[in-house]
């Protein structure tokens, strides 16, 4: 046990969330219960990970959701580890809860996003279909987010760019979209900013510089593709060449890079295989695993593509492997399935209560030590 690696996650604590500042002290080996000696109260070593209040062993716990993050069936599962279909689903729903908070904390951080290329998946449910909406940044291959809908329209598109807008930088940007006319109004109606006037009422709004937008087309003939035709929708046509330059090193307007991750899903979430068996039976479930296989696919897994060689002093060469999340940045290393689970939120900074008056040297002190 390591009181320095956790922090106090009781909301009314006014050092929730804080690392490292010494207010957390073993309670409890046996029972495996820290102590905050700001709040006076204790909490398990599990609190915020998916093993809060699991009778499986944390072993089993991090094989089963290896598996159901790699595309295993449920039932293979079931039969393996001898465990009931109902403690698998509950598994699978807890690290899907658990990677939409780890993805909100880490991915939703606004970077300069370069080229972005955005397209659905029709997913077959027990009362019709779904379709899933996903956003990928091509440079590091990092999966910005997903959005499910009963139907594909502008409230499932406008919901999917407001995801990508939660993550990008004021900077030249070049979305990458197929025929779907949905996104240009979706991406128009996004990303713009109100004017302040300092007048009553609804201030104007003044779309965003750098949004580029380029189309590719696909002709079908008995459902096979017979023709490309790619075109830039907004934007200079020379910046939009330097940004597929910047991101992907060259080449021609593609939605390849989001028909690959597309193809990962496929593979790894049952009910989005093409021409299967298996339905989703609620948008929950299906929410749950996307988000599950999203996270293990960003920080979990190298992407051959993504390797990089380094010269070592010696002369001799190496080939360096990278996750997306080392591509954008975001950790230096591949994190492990087991790591991922046991990677605690943070709550929010504690903000002061709003009272009237002068606050008491109580609240001063408090202020002053946690508020820093
Ligand atoms: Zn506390």
């Amino acid at each position: 046990m390591d009181p320095q690696a956790v922090f106090c996650p009781n909301p009314a604590c006014p050092a929730r969330g804080q690392l490292g500042k010494g207010n957390i002290h073993v309670h409890s080996r046996q029972e495996q219960r820290y102590i905050c000696d700001v709040c006076d109260h204790t909490f398990a070593s599990t609190k915020g990970t998916v093993f809060y209040r699991r009778r499986l062993p944390p072993e089993t716990i991090v094989k089963v959701i290896t598996l159901l993050a790699y595309g295993c069936p449920r039932q293979a599962i079931v039969a393996a580890f001898q465990l009931d279909e109902r403690t698998v689903k509950s598994l699978e729903e807890g690290a899907g809860e658990h990677c939409q908070r780890v993805h909100a904390l880490l991915i939703e951080h606004p970077r300069d996003l370069g080229q972005v290329q955005a397209d659905e998946i029709r997913a077959k449910t027990q009362g019709g279909v779904l379709w899933m909406a996903m956003a990928v940044q091509v440079c590091t291959r990092l999966w910005l987010g997903g959005v499910l809908s009963p139907s594909r329209d502008m409230h499932l598109i406008v919901t999917l760019i407001q995801k990508v807008r939660c993550g990008a930088l004021c900077r030249p940007l070049l979305f990458c979209i197929d025929g779907c006319q949905t996104y240009i109004g979706a991406i128009h109606r996004v990303f713009r900013e109100p004017i302040p006037t300092g007048q009553p009422g609804r201030p104007p709004l003044r779309p965003w510089d750098g949004i580029h937008i380029a189309q590719v087309v696909k002709q079908y003939a008995r459902k096979r593709v017979v023709g490309v035709s790619r075109r830039v929708v907004q934007g200079p046509p020379a910046e939009v060449d330097a940004l597929l330059h910047q991101t992907q090193g060259g080449g021609v307007i593609n939605t390849a890079y989001i028909e690959r991750l597309n193809a990962t899903f496929r593979a790894r979430i049952t009910a989005l295989v093409r021409r299967g068996r298996a339905l989703a039976c609620q948008v929950s479930t299906l929410h749950q695993a996307m988000y599950l296989v999203g996270t293990v696919y960003n920080f979990c897994a190298y992407h051959k593509s993504l390797r990089v060689v380094v010269y070592l002093p010696n002369g001799r060469r190496r080939w360096l492997r990278r996750t997306p999340a080392i591509a954008a940045g975001l950790t230096d290393h591949r994190w492990s399935v087991e790591e991922l689970l046991w990677f605690r939120v943070p709550p929010p900074s504690w903000r002061p209560p709003t009272r009237r008056g002068r606050p008491s040297h109580a609240m001063e002190a408090l202020v002053a030590q946690w508020c820093a």
